[in-house]
C-alpha cells in the first residue's frame, strides 16, 4: 500500500497536479555541502574503485573511536536496510522467530518472512503512549526466538523507549539467551537523549547509518557495531552482494562526522519548528496523537478511520500520507513524515484534517 500511495503520488505530480508529501520517511533537506564536496574530492583523487567488504579503514577507525569498540567490531554497509537483511539472513534459520515491538518499520517483517522467519509483533498502543511492556515481551519469547529488535525512537511513532524499559528489555534477552538488534537510525537527531545498546555492554547488535542524521537517503551507507565473529560473517556477505559502499561515499560519510554535532542540532532545529507546526495545526482536529520524541514522523489516530481509503481519497486532494497499515495492525492511523517545509505542512495538513470523514 504504501508503493501504491507513493507511485500514485508521482503519477498525479506527472499530470501536473501539486502534491504535498507525507508519505515518505525522506527529508527535503539536501546533505550538507561539505560532505559532498568531500566525496567529490575523494572521486577526483580516484576512490572509484572497489574497495574494502568491511568499509574503509579511516572510517571504521572513526566509528570505532565514536563509539568506543574496537574497529573489527565495525562493519560499513549499502544502508542501514541492508544490515539489517543481512543480519536477520546470517542469524535466523526457517522455522525460527522473532520478536518486534509494533508499530514497526515494514521492512523488519518483510525481510523476516523472505528468510522464511516467522516475527512475532509486541502491540503497543498510543492509549498507553506507545510504552512497550516488558512483561508482554518477554512472554513472546520461546525456544525458537533468536532475536529482538528495538527501534527508538521509532518508526512510524516518533517515541524513545524508556531507560528502564530499555535496561528491563536487554536483562530479559540476555536471560533467555536472545540478542537484541538495535535499530537506531534516528538516535543522533532525537529531540530527547534516546539510550543506545551500546550503554549496556558489547553482546548485542547496533545497527545505525548516515541516511537520517547526516540526510544522505540516496547514497546508501549504513553501519553496525557487532561482536568480531558476526562482523566477520557480515564482511564475508558483503564481498559475496553488494562488494562494498563506494569508497567516495564513505569520504562523504567520514567528513560528515566531523560536524557530527553541528549537522544533528541543525536537523533537530529545523524539525522542531515543522512538529510544532503540526502539532497546532492537528491539535485542532480532532486526531488524538502523542507529542514526538524525535524528527520526522507523526502517527496520529482517528476512531474508526480506514486509513488506506482515507490515504487514498487524499491524493485527490493533493496530499499523500501512509495508513498506518503499512506499520502493523494499526488501521485507524495514518502515519504523517514532516519531510516538506512549514507552510506546506501548515497547508497540507489543514486539507488532511478537511477531508476527515
Ligand atoms: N530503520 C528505520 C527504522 C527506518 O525508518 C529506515 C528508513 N526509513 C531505515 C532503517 C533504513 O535506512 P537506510 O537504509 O537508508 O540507512
Amino acid at each position: 500500500m504504501l508503493y501504491e500511495i507513493s507511485e500514485k503520488a508521482i503519477q498525479l505530480e506527472n499530470q501536473g497536479k501539486e502534491m504535498i508529501k507525507f508519505n515518505l520517511g525522506d527529508p527535503d533537506l539536501p546533505t550538507p555541502p561539505e560532505i559532498v564536496e568531500a566525496a567529490y574530492e575523494a572521486m577526483k583523487q580516484g576512490k572509484t574503485k572497489y574497495s574494502s567488504a568491511a568499509g574503509e579503514k579511516k572510517l571504521r577507525e572513526e566509528l570505532a573511536r565514536i563509539h568506543g569498540v574496537s574497529v573489527d567490531n565495525v562493519v560499513v554497509t549499502t544502508g542501514s536496510k541492508w544490515a539489517i537483511f543481512s543480519l536477520l539472513f546470517l542469524l535466523l534459520k526457517r522455522g525460527e522467530n522473532v520478536v518486534v515491538p509494533s508499530p514497526h518499520w515494514t521492512s523488519y517483517e518483510l525481510a523476516a518472512k523472505k528468510i522464511g522467519a516467522e516475527i512475532r509483533f509486541l502491540r503497543r498502543d498510543l492509549e498507553s503512549d506507545w510504552k512497550v511492556d516488558a512483561e508482554k515481551l518477554e512472554a513472546l519469547i520461546d525456544d525458537k526466538t533468536r532475536l529482538i529488535i528495538l527501534n527508538s525512537p521509532n518508526n512510524p511513532t516518533s517515541k524513545v523507549i524508556d531507560d528502564k524499559t530499555f535496561s528491563e528489555i536487554v536483562q530479559i534477552a540476555k536471560s533467555k539467551g536472545v540478542t537484541v538488534l538495535s535499530d537506531e537510525v534516528y538516535s543522533d537527531i532525537s529531540f530527547v537523549k534516546a539510550k543506545s545498546i551500546l550503554d549496556f555492554g558489547a553482546d548485542n547488535i547496533l545497527v545505525t547509518g548516515f541516511s537520517k542524521s547526516f540526510l544522505m537517503t540516496g547514497w546508501r551507507i549504513g553501519y553496525v557495531v557487532v561482536e568480531k565473529e558476526l562482523a566477520t560473517r557480515m564482511i564475508k556477505l558483503n564481498q559475496i552482494t553488494t562488494t562494498c559502499v563506494p569508497a567516495f561515499i564513505q569520504y562523504g560519510a567520514l567528513k560528515g562526522l566531523e560536524s557530527r554535532k553541528k549537522i544533528a542540532d541543525d536537523i533537530r532545529r529545523q524539525f522542531k519548528v515543522r512538529a510544532d507546526a503540526a502539532y497546532s495545526v492537528l491539535s485542532k482536529s480532532k486526531m488524538r496523537f502523542s507529542r514526538p520524541d524525535a524528527p520526522f514522523y507523526l502517527f496520529p489516530k482517528v476512531d474508526g478511520l480506514d486509513s488506506e481509503r482515507f490515504a487514498l481519497d487524499l491524493l485527490d486532494k493533493g496530499v499523500a500520507v501512509a495508513p498506518g497499515t503499512a506499520f502493523g495492525d494499526y488501521r485507524e492511523y495514518v502515519r504523517i513524515a514532516l519531510t516538506v517545509n512549514e507552510e506546506k505542512i501548515r497547508e497540507g495538513l489543514e486539507k488532511l484534517c478537511e477531508a476527515l470523514p
